[in-house]
């Protein structure tokens, strides 16, 4: 059977599930927040990601759009002296006009420079080993084409070329026009950004080869980035896409965010390091976890006082318990010793007042008989003489066991000691015969125990006993009328020589 918890199993169980439910609360919380924090995080690196691939899209467009025109213009104008010089004219200003190019070009067939944007340049160069030169003797495209990066050959600068075919009438390679993008252009955007301290971003070529990142150093410009997981994940999530990427240079966890330009094969990643994003979820966390667990040591601590409390409490009942039980059983033998008779167990005098008193009255409601027999012991005087004291305490203990034993058959009958060597028997509904024949028995019976007596005229201890019976009522009679009319009899029974039982009317011998 399972019994009920006490109070201070139910009160732990109670503060338990309370700072539990606290730390739980708490910690969900705080798991919901971070989890908002990386969104919310997620959502702003993507944002940056498309501010950048817009910013990098226009720019490259604007450059674009100039080749278109000077492609135009030299398929249908030439490139004679005159041309060529006026030509040489409107590239300067164009790249004047336009502060992210660094210059615009045309080659002919064979990669020599046939104009520039700039007013004087080194003779006999030649740009048919570059990338985007042969890309286009290549290919019949008339789209433009995003190359590798270079260092310029004339102010060692590092740029993006953007570059489109120039065709003959018949539609043969002619040439290539040209616009180079200054790279710290772009790296100048980017550092107007804010991406914390461990934050990164970087402008890629389809390809893989990077164009420029911040933080920037001059070797990342043209870097292989095919074995990166940055442009592992971009291939395999297209176009737009997040990813947890741990730097392989730096050991930083970051979340990417990348996008290709709208126009151009390039894209951009945008990255915020982990632990950046998470450093204000971490600071509030630290601050309410701090608030949580002092509550949890308060509620811990008022719970631990409470079942000091209770425990004491329940203490205390049991010692309370264990004292008013030690106070009643020492009542009851208090009363006990009160009511009896030291000497022979029998009832006391107090005793006997009391119950002849209760008795009576009982009668008296109840018109019943109520009988009383007083004993007094034979030359008692002598015996003491005789045997000494002790041996008269002796033989009035073994009169009184005596008395008991046959005077206790009924549940209202009372033997006592009335003093000295003088007994009563209180008999309730009992009438003289009935009374008599019990001092009779109880006088054979103390005469049969043969305690000699060498004062007494048979050689043993024997008893007198006066006995009266009466039926009170309210108008006659007294308890105390009863004990003088058994006394008188005993009187009579004395003077009729002892050792026998009188009645208040009717003397008996045995
Ligand atoms: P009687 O037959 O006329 O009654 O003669 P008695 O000697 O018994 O006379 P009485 O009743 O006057 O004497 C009572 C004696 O009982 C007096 C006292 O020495 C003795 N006695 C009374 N109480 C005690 C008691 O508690 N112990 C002892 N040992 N003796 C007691
Ligand atoms: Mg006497
Ligand atoms: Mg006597």
């Amino acid at each position: 059977m399972l019994r009920r918890p006490s109070i201070t199993t139910r009160t732990v169980i109670f503060v338990t599930i309370v700072c539990l439910g606290l730390v739980a609360i708490d910690g969900w919380n705080s798991w919901q927040s971070r989890q908002l924090h990386l969104r919310q995080m997620s959502v702003a690196t993507s944002n940056l990601a498309h501010a950048m691939a817009q910013q990098a899209d226009d720019q490259i467009r604007l450059a674009d759009t100039v080749l278109v025109g000077l492609v135009e213009r030299i398929e249908s104008d030439g490139t004679g002296p005159a041309e060529v010089a006026r030509l040489r004219d409107f590239l300067a200003v164009r790249v004047a006009q336009l502060p992210q190019l660094d210059g615009l070009h045309i080659y002919d067939e064979a990669g020599n420079w046939v104009a520039n944007s700039r007013q004087v340049w080194p003779q006999n160069l030649n740009n048919a080993d570059r990338e985007y030169f042969q890309f286009h003797r290549a290919s019949t495209s008339r789209g433009s084409h995003i190359g590798v990066p270079v260092k310029s050959r004339t102010n060692g600068r590092l740029l993006v070329p953007i570059s489109r075919r120039i065709n003959h009438a018949d539609g043969s390679f002619a040439g290539v026009a040209l616009a180079t993008i200054r790279i710290d252009f772009f790296g100048k955007f980017f550092d107007s950004l804010d991406i914390g301290q461990a934050g990164a971003l970087g402008l890629i070529r389809e390809d893989g080869t990077m164009i420029t990142r911040r933080p920037y150093s001059p070797s990342v410009v043209g870097r292989d980035m095919r074995g990166s997981e940055l442009f592992q994940a971009y291939r395999s999530q297209g176009p737009v896409g997040t990813a947890y990427i741990r730097s392989a240079q730096d050991g930083v966890l970051r979340l990417n965010s990348f996008r290709r330009l709208p126009n151009y094969p390039l894209f951009v990643a945008a990255s915020l390091s982990k632990e950046e994003i998470l450093a204000g979820w971490w600071r509030d966390t630290l601050w309410h976890s701090g608030g949580v667990v002092l509550l949890v040591l308060v509620v811990a601590a008022v719970g631990w006082r409470l079942v000091k409390q209770f425990e004491l409490q329940i203490q205390t009942e049991a010692e309370l318990r264990r004292a008013r039980d030690a106070l009643e059983t020492l009542n009851q033998t208090l009363n006990t010793l009160a009511m009896e008779d030291g000497l022979t167990g029998l009832a006391n005098r107090r005793k006997f007042d009391v119950t002849l008193d209760t008795e009576f009255s009982r009668a008296v409601r109840e018109a019943s008989t109520l009988a009383l027999i007083m004993i007094d012991v034979d030359c008692f005087k002598q015996y003491n003489d005789i045997y000494g004291h002790a041996a008269g305490d002796e033989c009035l203990q073994k009169i009184g066991r005596t008395v008991a034993a046959l005077a206790s058959r009924r549940p209202g009958d009372l033997a006592a000691r009335y003093g000295g060597e003088e007994l009563a028997v209180l008999l309730p509904h009992t009438d003289v015969q009935g009374a008599v024949g019990l001092a009779e028995r109880i006088r054979s019976a103390v005469r049969d125990l043969k305690i000699a007596h060498a004062g007494a005229a048979n050689g043993f201890v024997t008893l007198s006993a006066g006995v009266e019976a009466l039926r009170p009522s309210v108008s006659s009679g007294q308890s105390k009328e009863l004990i003088e009319a058994a006394d008188k009899a005993l009187y009579q029974a004395k003077t009729l020589g002892r050792d026998r039982v009188c009645a208040a009317a009717h003397p008996s011998a045995s």
